[in-house]
């Protein structure tokens, strides 16, 4: 059976030293973020999801969610477990105090919101959607939404959905046949069919906000293929008095099925029939009480890139819970001798190879921790930094990095439980050790948010055109500073191949500029996958340089845990010497263009 051990002393090292939060005064909510808050804040959430959330992570995956009589039951224990969960306050961590959060910075939200998907992926989705709604609501809800709906979100008692999928369409969401009707009381009526929704129905809450994408006709009053007729709605499955904030009777949102499924089985994936349900447009808080489209939409695309940080940092949960199981197991298992001639049998942690693979997933789901928390903080000065120059810099920062969590972090945090698997062996293959679950859980975080395609296409195009330019202008910076800080203390060893893969980096960056002409318009989308590779590769040295020279700095003045430093050097070095190379190999391929690839025809492929 897997087990799981929260990164908590990997969460202070980031926090406190190397990005020394406790000294960020300046920002308001920051003034008490001292080791001495932080360190129980962080051991209490990992207690509770060791304890209490993990032993149903496998139960969750043998049980699934089940639809009786028009209601959706998730597995034996989930409703008992996320009630504890939010009495104890960890759902509400970064909450606004106003709604009875606790009002902590973002990021601290994001290191619970790891150790809790750690813990139990499937349960932890339930909270984390609400968590992108609530942050929604807060920009685009109507006053009285955020007087009765928000304190509910907060305090867990009502959930949120994210309704964006249709039975035709995914990514594409023109496509999209919901349709929104205005009433002359000012609200909406919603009717269509969504698919795929996260907690799209369950036993947990009294109460689910959905919020869901749908249309409104144009002038001649059609239903058009046109985006900007895309409109985002509140609907509440059981209707909610505006003046009061009770409930009454049901909402027309009926839940026509629930997934069978690759992973994440505890969370109930449904589909949703809207009826002529009662929705309330978003947009209004910003606009001063009337709604608006494009104030609406903004907040969509607000929840859509928390939902794609929240995506990352999941993936990294499940892959650090696989490689700690993995890391155990080669250990333990006994497999051959040692040396030649020796009698004494030894583990199969001693195999280069397998080091190989666990010395990969251990850099990797570090160098992710702290560039997921870099980036919560950016996002987080962004938000309440009194300094206009430095939030505008922060959110550019942030908009550029987004993708590349989305989809480089998804990425490895598979390859991570793959080799997790495959470190196991045949008893990775079955069911009983628990492994193979990790597997399953993980392989949706490259498929939902964006798939990691678009994503790619996402970063090269739109992340780096316009005020994106002025993100990968930061980000050049960062870099050159933080070399030169390990150059200054001598630490060639990490400064020298960073550069050298920010060197390459710019070249495929410049190489994109070029091809702006967009002669071959193939060209750039052809080698989009392999840039994002590049940009993930690239920032997550940054934060191996950035930890390695802490990490010495503390050695030399005999601070902190020899141990868990020398191997951060280590582990930082791996990333240097073997993961950073790779980045040459992906530009000249990126470099190819469309070459090659566009040549077969459909039928042929
Ligand atoms: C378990 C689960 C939970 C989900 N939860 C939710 C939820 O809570 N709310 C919600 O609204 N949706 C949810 N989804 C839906 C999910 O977001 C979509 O499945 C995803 O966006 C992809 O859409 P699609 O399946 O229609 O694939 P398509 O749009 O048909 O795409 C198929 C594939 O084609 C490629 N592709 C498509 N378009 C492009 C492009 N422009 N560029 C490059 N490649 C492209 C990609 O490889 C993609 O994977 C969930 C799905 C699952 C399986």
């Amino acid at each position: 059976m897997a087990t799981y051990k929260a990164p908590v002393e990997d969460y202070l090292f980031v926090l406190h030293d190397v990005l020394r939060i406790q000294e960020l005064d300046r920002l308001p909510g920051f003034s008490d973020l001292t080791p001495e808050l932080t360190r129980p804040v962080l051991e209490g959430v990992a207690r509770f999801c060791e304890d209490v959330w993990q032993p149903l992570n496998r139960i969750g995956d043998e049980e699934g969610c089940r639809l009786e009589n028009g209601a959706v039951r998730t597995p034996t224990g989930f409703a008992e477990a996320y009630r504890l969960y939010c009495e104890a306050g960890w759902n509400k961590l970064s909450a606004p105090e106003e709604f009875g959060g606790a009002g902590l910075p973002g990021l601290i939200g994001i290191a619970a919101g790891e150790i809790s998907v750690g813990s139990n992926a499937a349960l932890s989705l339930y909270s984390g959607l609400t968590n992108a709604a609530l942050a929604t609501l807060h920009v685009t809800g109507s006053p009285w939404m955020i007087e009765h709906v928000m304190p509910k979100l907060v305090d867990g008692v009502w959930t949120g959905t994210m309704c964006l999928t249709e039975p035709h369409c995914g990514t594409d969401l023109r496509l999209m046949k919901t349709k929104a009707a205005e009433q002359p009381d000012g609200s909406f009526k919603i009717t269509g069919t969504k698919i795929f929704i996260s907690g799209g129905d369950h036993d947990l809450s009294d109460n689910i906000i959905h919020l869901v994408l749908a249309k409104l006709p144009n002038a001649e009053g059609k239903y058009t293929d046109d985006l900007s007729t895309v409109n985002f709605f509140l609907v509440s499955k059981s209707h909610i008095d505006p003046e009061t904030g009770r409930l009454s009777h049901r909402n027309g949102v009926a839940v026509a099925g629930v997934e069978k499924k690759m992973g994440l089985k505890g969370n109930a994936t449904c589909v949703l029939n809207f009826d002529e349900a009662v929705a309330y447009r978003l947009g209004g808080n910003q606009s001063g009480g009337k709604s608006s489209s494009a104030a609406g939409m903004s907040g969509m695309f607000l929840m859509m890139n928390r939902a794609r940080l929240g995506t990352g940092i999941a993936a990294l949960g499940v892959s650090e819970a696989a490689y700690q199981n993995s890391a155990d197991y080669a250990r333990e298992r006994i497999a051959g001798k040692s040396e030649k001639g020796s009698t004494k049998p030894h583990a199969i942690v001693s195999y280069p190879d397998v080091r190989r693979m666990l010395i990969k997933q251990r850099s990797f789901n570090e160098g992710a921790r702290a560039l997921g928390t870099w980036v919560s903080l950016l996002i987080d000065t962004q938000r309440c930094s009194p300094d206009t120059e430095e939030r505008k810099r922060c959110g550019e920062l942030a908009q550029l990095l987004t993708p590349i969590i989305k989809a480089y972090f998804s990425d490895g945090a598979f390859n991570g439980t793959n080799a997790a698997v495959q470190i196991y062996g045949g008893h990775g293959y079955i069911r009983d050790n628990g492994v193979e679950q990790f597997v399953r859980d993980s392989r949706i975080y490259q498929i939902y948010e964006g798939a990691n395609g678009v994503q790619a296409f996402d970063l090269v195009t739109r992340k780096l055109a316009g005020e994106g330019a002025n993100g990968f202008a930061s980000l050049l910076a960062e870099i050159r500073n933080v070399a030169a800080e390990c150059d200054r203390d001598g630490l060639r060893e990490y400064s020298e191949p960073l550069l050298a893969a920010r060197d390459v980096l710019t070249r495929a960056v410049d190489w994109v500029g070029a091809k702006a002409d967009h002669k071959s318009p193939y060209d750039v989308a052809a080698a989009s996958y392999d840039i994002m590779n590049i940009f993930g590769a690239v920032v997550i040295g940054l934060m191996w340089a950035r930890m390695a020279h802490v990490a010495n700095s503390k050695l030399k003045l005999s601070e902190g845990d020899p141990e868990f430093l020398n191997r951060k050097l280590v582990l930082a070095r791996y990333w240097m010497q073997r993961e950073l190379p790779m980045t040459h190999g992906l530009f000249e391929r990126a470099t190819l263009g469309a070459d090659g690839m566009m040549d077969l025809a459909d039928v042929a492929l």
